[in-house]
């Protein structure tokens, strides 16, 4: 566990990024996203075994993330299918009408996450892929050493990213969940059911920082 001071020394990493974290759009507080970033900076794990976000939406944890990740000569994979979760669908709580493509009908989101990495020169650092997780997770055969999920947040998709890319990750590599609400008054239950499957097999707290939840695996 990280202490307060301890993060908030870090985040003098993003102050040339403040502007730009402020102008997009995006689910990641920034005690939050600065807390990702510092328990990606503290995985031990070589820089050549890289990190993967499942979630991206216009790169907000993307930012984060990234700029760390290049700090670390590491790889940065963001996994998105760029068409909204559930509940960023029109008429449920996180749409935002800005973000519908006239000429599909859908959600696109995928041209703001291209921005976000290129105004913050992670370009070299971020490999986009625009997929399903558990399609992209089918043909993706290495280790990792960090892995994200900021996904779907209903149950099959939730389990599905779990199940699809924890094998994946490295012994000693680090599993970070977000949106962990104990209360549920305060937001959806799945992510939480992650967080304590996560426990149950033997992962260890690394950070709790708001909504989200930093694990080793052992
Ligand atoms: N991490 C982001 C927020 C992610 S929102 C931030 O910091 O702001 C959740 C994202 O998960 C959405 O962009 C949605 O398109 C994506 N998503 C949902 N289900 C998915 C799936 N099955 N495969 C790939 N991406 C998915
Ligand atoms: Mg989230």
């Amino acid at each position: 566990m990280f202490d307060d001071e301890t993060l908030r020394d870090y985040a003098s990493l993003f102050s040339d990024k403040k502007e730009l974290i402020r102008a997009t759009k995006g689910f990641m507080p920034p005690a939050e996203g600065i807390a990702l970033a510092r328990s990606l900076d503290s995985c031990p794990l070589d820089p050549c075994l890289p990190a993967v976000e499942i979630g991206s939406y216009a790169g907000l944890s993307a930012i984060y993330l990234g700029t760390v990740a290049k700090k670390q000569g590491r790889a940065l994979i963001c996994v998105d299918h760029h068409h909204g979760s559930e509940e960023n669908q029109p008429g449920w709580e996180f749409h935002d009408p800005s973000l519908v493509d006239p000429v599909s009908g859908k959600m696109d989101t995928l041209y703001l996450l291209r921005r976000s990495i290129e105004l913050s020169g992670l370009s070299d650092t971020v490999i986009i892929v625009a997929a399903d997780s558990h399609r992209f997770a089918s043909v993706y055969d290495c280790r990792i050493a960090f892995l994200f999920i900021d996904g779907g947040h209903g149950f099959d998709q939730a389990h599905s990213d779990y199940r699809s890319w924890v094998p994946k990750l490295a012994s000693g590599g680090y599993l970070a969940v977000h949106d962990v609400f104990d209360d549920p008054e305060s937001g959806g239950q799945v992510p939480l059911l992650l967080y304590r499957k996560a426990l149950e097999e033997g992962f260890v707290d690394v950070l709790a920082q708001g909504s989200l939840r930093v694990m080793r695996k052992a």
